[in-house]
C-alpha cells in the first residue's frame, strides 16, 4: 500500500510531508524549500508556474497570478472581499470564479494545480508515486468549503482519506507525550487568511475538541492590505511626487515594463505615479512590504525599497516596527472576541489552560505574541515552528491512518449547528453546533399540504433562528406518495463523517423510498431560487400553522365518521336509544366543528365522539373474535 502524504493547504503557503521511520518529516521541492507559496501563474503560453516561481510574478503580472485563491473556495460572489489584484468572475450568489487570460476557472482548480506540484515533489523526493492524502482545512470551514478542498485533492490525482481541521492537526504536531494525562490546550492560528481558535481537552491519549471560534476572512493578507494601503498612501498625490522617501535611480523609462503603458509609463513627467492606481507597482509594494513585515518580528526598523519602481525613480520606504504595530493593532486586536467566545463557549477560563499553542506565520510577530500573552495571561508555547506545525500534524493523521501512529483518536465539532428549514422558514436544528463527529442525527418531518407529492428538504448551516439568515449548503426534493396534509412521515438523517463532509438521507417512511445528498456544493443554487423559496414559505407561514392543528384534528375525523356509520349499520341494534342518541350528538358535533374550521372544538369533539363509541367498538371486537 502506497504511503498517505499530509498535506497542510494554506492560503500563503501549502506544505507536504510524510511519516519516516516513525518520524512525520516535511518534504522539499527541488531547490529544497518546504515551504511552497500557494501561487498560480498563468503564462500566455505553456503550463502554469506554480508555488516559488509563480510567487514573484504579482509583480510582473498581477492579473494572471493568483494568490490567496483559498479565500474564494466553496464561496459565491459577494461573500468575499474581492481585494485581489486579479479578476474575479461570476454572477453574484454564483460561485466564485478566478478570470485568467479569457479563462474562467473555480478556486478548487486552483488549488489543485498547487496541490498536483506537491505531489510532484513529493513523488521525486520518495521516488515512489503518491495517491493518498489527508488534507486540512481551518476548523470555520463549512460543508461546502471543505468538498471543495476535497475536490481539489480529486482534480490533483489524490484520494483523499481525511479532511482534518488545522488546530486539531497542530495540536498533534506539538506533541501527547509532552502534555500531562489530562490538560486543555488552546491552538491559536493566525495564517495568511484564517484565523482559527480553538480549545481541545486531552485525555489519556484522546483529543477532544471542546469549542471552536474564527473568522475565514481574518490574517497577515489584512496586515498586508493595510501596509500597502499605508505605504501607498505615502507614494501617492502630486505633492508627494517629490517626498525625500522617493529618490530618482536614472534608469531608462519604461525598461522592464515597456508593453504595459497603463501601469508603468503613464506619468509623462517621468515620476514616480501613485502606486494606488498603478496594479503592477501595487503588487511589487505588496511583495517588499510582505517582505519587510517579515524583518519587522526580528528588527525594530525596515525599509520597503522598489528598486526603479515607475521606470525612472526608485522608491525607498523606511518604516519602524511601531508603525507596523500601529497599523496591524485593530487587526490583531479582532482576535480577542473570538478567544474569548471560544473560552465561554468550552466553559473554561484561561487559568484553565495548560497550554496556548501558537500557529500560522503571523504568530511570529512581537504584537501577536504580546496580545496571545495578554488574552490567556500566559505566554505561548513557540516550541514547534508555527509555519510547520499544522502539515507535521496532518503528517501524524496520515500516519494514524496508515497504521504508522497508533493510540491516537482524533474527535472533531461542529463549528456551526446543521439543520432544515421547515414551516414558515425556521431553521429547524437537527446536528446542534459544537456537536463531536463522526455524527448522527436524525428527525422525522411531514407534508405540509394534502396531495403534496414531493418535499424539499433545504439544509442549512448556522446560528440564526429565520432560515434566511443562514447559509443553504444545498437542497433537494424527495417524491412521496400523495397523502393528506400532515400525513406523509420522512425521516431527514444527517450524518457527518470524520472529514466533516455531510451526507443527508431523506426517506419516506411509507414507500421507504429514498433519497441521499452529499453536499459537495453549496453553491449550485441561484439567489432568485432561494428568494423565491423563502418569500413563499414567509407568505404561507402563519396560515400554515394555524391550519396545521385544524387539519390533523380534521384527518382523525375523516377517518372516524365512516367507520362509525359502518359500525352502527353492522352492529347498532345491539345498543341502547341513548347510546344511539349521544353517539349521533357527538356526530353532529363534530361535523359543526369541521364546518366551522374550528381547531380545538373539533379536537375535543373527536375525543368524545371516541369516547361515546367504546362500548359499539367494543361489540365489533368481540363479534369478530368469535367470528360472527
Ligand atoms: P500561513 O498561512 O501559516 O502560511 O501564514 C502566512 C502568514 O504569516 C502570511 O501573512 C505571512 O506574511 C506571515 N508571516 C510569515 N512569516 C512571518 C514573520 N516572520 N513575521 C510576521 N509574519 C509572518
Amino acid at each position: 500500500m502506497s504511503a498517505i502524504v499530509g498535506i497542510d493547504l494554506g492560503t500563503t503557503n501549502s506544505l507536504i510531508g510524510v511519516m519516516e521511520a516513525g518520524f512525520p518529516i516535511l518534504l522539499a521541492d527541488g531547490n529544497g524549500g518546504r515551504l511552497t507559496p500557494s501561487v498560480v501563474h498563468f503564462p500566455a503560453e505553456g503550463a502554469p508556474l506554480i508555488g516559488r516561481t509563480a510567487a514573484r510574478m504579482p509583480a510582473i503580472d498581477p492579473e494572471n497570478t493568483i494568490y490567496s485563491a483559498k479565500r474564494f473556495i466553496g464561496r459565491r460572489v459577494g461573500e468575499e472581499a474581492d481585494d485581489v489584484a486579479y479578476r474575479l468572475a461570476g454572477e453574484r450568489g454564483e460561485p466564485v470564479l478566478i478570470r485568467t487570460r479569457g479563462v474562467n476557472r473555480a478556486p478548487e482548480e486552483i488549488a489543485a494545480e498547487v496541490l498536483k506540484k506537491l505531489r510532484a515533489d513529493a513523488e521525486r523526493a520518495l521516488g515512489e508515486p503518491v495517491t493518498r492524502a489527508v488534507i486540512t482545512v481551518p476548523a470555520y470551514f463549512n460543508d461546502a468549503q471543505r468538498n471543495a478542498t476535497k475536490r481539489a485533492g480529486e482534480l490533483a490525482g489524490f484520494t483523499v482519506e481525511r479532511i482534518v481541521n488545522e488546530p486539531t492537526a497542530a495540536a498533534l504536531a506539538y506533541g501527547l507525550d509532552r502534555l500531562k494525562e489530562r490538560s486543555k490546550i488552546a491552538v491559536f492560528d493566525l495564517g495568511g487568511g484564517t484565523f482559527d481558535i480553538s480549545i481541545l481537552e486531552l485525555s489519556k491519549g484522546v483529543f477532544h475538541v471542546l469549542s471552536t471560534n474564527g473568522n475565514t476572512r481574518l490574517g497577515g493578507d489584512d496586515i498586508d492590505a493595510a501596509l500597502v494601503a499605508h505605504l501607498a498612501e505615502r507614494t501617492a498625490g502630486p505633492e508627494d511626487h517629490a517626498s525625500p522617501a522617493v529618490t530618482a535611480s536614472g534608469h531608462p523609462a519604461c525598461s522592464t515594463g515597456a508593453t504595459d503603458e497603463t501601469s508603468v509609463c503613464h506619468d509623462t513627467r517621468g515620476r514616480v505615479s501613485s502606486a494606488r492606481h498603478d496594479a503592477a507597482l501595487l503588487a511589487r509594494l505588496r511583495e517588499a512590504a510582505v517582505e519587510a513585515k517579515h524583518r519587522l518580528s526580528d528588527s525594530a526598523s525596515a525599509t520597503v525599497e522598489l528598486p526603479f519602481a515607475a521606470g525612472r525613480e526608485s522608491i525607498s520606504l523606511p518604516i519602524t516596527r511601531a508603525e507596523l504595530e500601529r497599523i496591524a493593532a485593530p487587526i490583531v486586536e479582532r482576535t480577542r472576541a473570538h478567544c474569548r467566545r471560544a473560552m465561554a463557549d468550552a466553559k473554561v477560563t484561561p487559568a484553565d489552560l495548560d497550554e496556548i499553542i501558537l500557529v500560522g506565520g503571523q504568530t511570529r510577530m512581537p504584537l501577536v505574541r504580546r496580545l496571545v500573552a495578554e488574552i490567556f495571561g500566559k505566554p505561548a508555547n513557540t516550541s514547534q515552528n508555527p509555519d510547520e506545525a499544522v502539515a507535521i500534524g496532518a503528517v501524524i493523521q496520515a500516519g494514524i491512518l496508515s497504521g504508522a501512529v497508533q493510540n491516537v483518536v482524533l474527535l472533531d465539532i461542529t463549528p456551526l449547528s446543521l439543520g432544515i428549514e421547515t414551516f414558515g422558514g425556521l431553521m429547524s436544528v437537527i446536528i446542534p453546533r459544537n456537536s463531536t463527529i463522526p455524527i448522527k442525527r436524525g428527525e422525522m418531518f411531514t407534508n405540509a399540504v394534502s396531495g403534496q407529492r414531493s418535499m424539499l428538504v433545504r439544509v442549512l448551516q448556522g446560528e440564526r433562528e429565520m432560515a434566511r439568515d443562514n447559509w443553504e449548503l444545498g437542497k433537494f426534493d424527495l417524491e412521496f406518495e400523495p397523502a393528506p396534509k400532515s400525513h406523509a412521515r420522512v425521516g431527514v438523517q444527517f450524518e457527518i463523517d470524520a472529514n466533516g463532509i455531510l451526507r443527508v438521507l431523506a426517506r419516506d417512511t411509507k414507500t421507504g423510498r429514498e433519497r441521499t445528498v452529499e453536499m459537495t456544493s453549496a453553491v449550485d443554487v441561484s439567489d432568485e431560487a432561494v428568494e423565491k423559496m423563502l418569500v413563499d414559505s414567509l407568505e404561507h407561514a402563519f396560515e400554515d400553522m394555524n391550519d396545521r392543528a385544524f387539519t390533523e384534528a380534521k384527518l382523525k375525523a375523516g377517518e372516524m365518521l365512516p367507520a362509525v356509520r359502518i359500525a352502527l349499520d353492522q352492529a347498532g341494534g345491539e345498543l341502547s336509544a341513548e347510546e344511539k342518541q349521544a353517539i349521533a350528538a357527538r356526530v353532529s358535533e363534530v361535523e359543526s366543528a369541521i364546518a366551522a374550521r374550528a381547531a380545538q372544538p373539533l379536537k375535543k369533539a373527536v375525543a368524545a365522539l371516541d369516547e361515546a363509541t367504546q362500548r359499539l367498538a367494543a361489540i365489533l371486537v368481540e363479534r369478530a373474535v368469535q367470528g360472527r
